[in-house]
């Protein structure tokens, strides 16, 4: 790549899957959801023609144009940029993208133009991999301990983790590093299920997906719950019958140390229950003791995600019945992942790929969770999210906490078919680790599923326009 090169233009897209139609991610308060990407392509004028960044962030639909309305804000920054200049100090491009004080003004950095910037950090982060010609994950972890911090978002944070206690930590990691990479390319990485606990879906559906789950030699499964609860014991009873049953097991038994204080059933097997924010902090106590008998691991967002000391009090009060509390994929950024750690409010640290501003401010997160002693089980219930996260997990286990034993990155089969580089699970239902040069952050979409899903222009919505619906 010549020195010289620079980002020249940039152009967005409003793609929109039409999942509504068959109830895909449903829960308590998202009821008809579209599966969304707002996407972005950072194109270049390198002699190598085909490096071009591509980056996104994720929404349910209605509101996907505004996001990428203030994309375009965000990304006119970088247009001119000189490409070695920018990765030179990937945490100092992240200060700058988010340096505009006027469009500071409508977050700061939570909201519309923060996931916006997430899109174009992740783009930006694309970019750099691949004009390393290394998937993203590899492109972090063989970076420095001085380099790793250096691309880390660290304002606003520095009383929970400092730069100077980021780089002892890494360093502390470094000499594992080879040998932790081996092994996950050898293993997988461990992978949990949602698809099966939609909401939306009924009894003969959640047994079958259930079913062909278990054989696919997954051990942690989710489900969604919170807006009925006799409806909600009748299907997580229904799961339990299925996971716990060892006649269904196609799987070795798991790892003892991999399910400690998780809840598990005979057959080793773990449930986790989702409600999406829907109760009040006593609602939600009351609501999960009455969840007791289908015995889950957490409940992931009890309440709504800004309440930190909500967290904390529904985490104290469900201790004593052996449920956790688990929530970050609508934490807004780093700060509230912070105060979500020094409340002692979660036991897993679910961040996201693309509602924090990109992977500067993941790997801030990454370094606190790391520090907390918390396992990061990222979010991915949504199109892109699998492809992203996977890089995100194998950067944490490889670089930075230096384990997977207890964690298990979520996993939903929908829409996969859209992407070049698609993620993929192996017999033991964990992820199989990116391995292509070209592939980057691995979110580039096939030019025909954006022609043919763009909102509200592409070929399918005029099609279902036509037809009246
Ligand atoms: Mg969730």
């Amino acid at each position: 790549m010549s020195a010289n090169a620079k980002i020249t233009h940039f152009k967005t897209h409003d793609i929109r899957f039409p999942t509504s139609l068959t109830g895909d991610g449903t829960d308590a308060m998202n009821t008809d959801c579209d599966y969304s990407s707002a996407y972005i392509s950072l194109y270049t004028d390198s002699p190598d023609k085909s490096l071009v960044g591509h980056g996104m962030t994720f929404t349910i639909g209605r509101g996907n144009d505004i996001v990428c309305a203030a994309i375009a804000e965000v990304a006119n920054r970088l247009v001119g940029k000189n490409l070695e200049e920018l990765f030179s100090d990937m945490g100092k491009t992240w200060d700058y993208l988010l340096a505009d004080s006027q469009l500071r003004w409508i977050g700061p950095e939570k909201g519309v133009i923060h996931i916006a910037t997430g899109a174009v950090d992740n783009a930006l982060w694309d970019l750099f991999a691949k004009s390393r010609k290394k998937p993203l994950w590899k492109l972090i972890v063989d970076m420095s301990p001085e380099e790793l911090v250096r691309s880390t978002a660290f304002r606003y944070i520095t009383d929970a983790i400092t730069p100077e206690e980021a780089l002892e930590m890494l360093k502390a990691k470094q000499a594992g590093k080879a040998g932790r990479e081996a092994k996950v390319r050898e293993v997988g990485y461990p992978a949990y299920v949602t698809s099966a606990g939609w909401l939306g879906y009924d009894d003969e559906k959640i047994a079958r997906l259930t079913r062909e789950a278990v054989h696919a030699g997954f051990n942690h499964f989710k489900m969604k719950v919170g807006a009925d609860i006799e409806n909600d014991l009748r299907r997580g009873r229904l799961i339990r019958s299925i996971i716990d049953d060892p006649a269904e097991q196609r799987r070795p038994a798991p790892d003892p140390a991999s399910i400690i204080g998780k809840n598990a059933g005979p057959t080793g097997a773990v449930l986790m229950i989702d409600a999406n924010q829907v109760w009040d902090v006593p609602q939600a106590i009351e609501y999960v003791k009455g969840l007791e008998s289908i015995k889950p691991w957490f409940i992931e967002e009890p309440t709504a995600p800004d309440d930190i000391l909500g967290h904390a009090a529904v985490r104290r009060a469900l201790a004593p019945y052996g449920i956790g509390v688990a929530t970050g994929e609508h934490a807004h950024n780093r700060m509230v992942f912070k105060q979500l750690l020094q409340a002692e409010a979660i036991d897993v640290c679910q961040i996201d790929s693309c509602r924090l501003a990109g992977v500067s401010e993941v790997l801030s997160v990454l370094l606190m969770a790391a520090k907390f002693g918390v396992p990061v089980c990222p979010h991915a219930g949504g199109v892109g999210l699998c492809e992203y996260v996977i890089h995100l997990s194998l950067i944490d286990y490889i670089a930075v906490s230096g384990t997977m034993e207890r964690n298990v990155l979520e996993f939903v089969d929908h829409l996969h078919e859209h992407f070049l580089h698609p993620c993929s699970i192996n017999s033991q239902g964990r992820y199989n680790v990116p391995n292509k040069s070209e592939e980057g952050y691995s979110i580039e979409m096939y030019e025909e599923s954006i022609a043919a899903y763009e909102w509200p222009g592409g070929s399918y919505w005029q099609k279902r326009a036509a037809e009246g619906k």
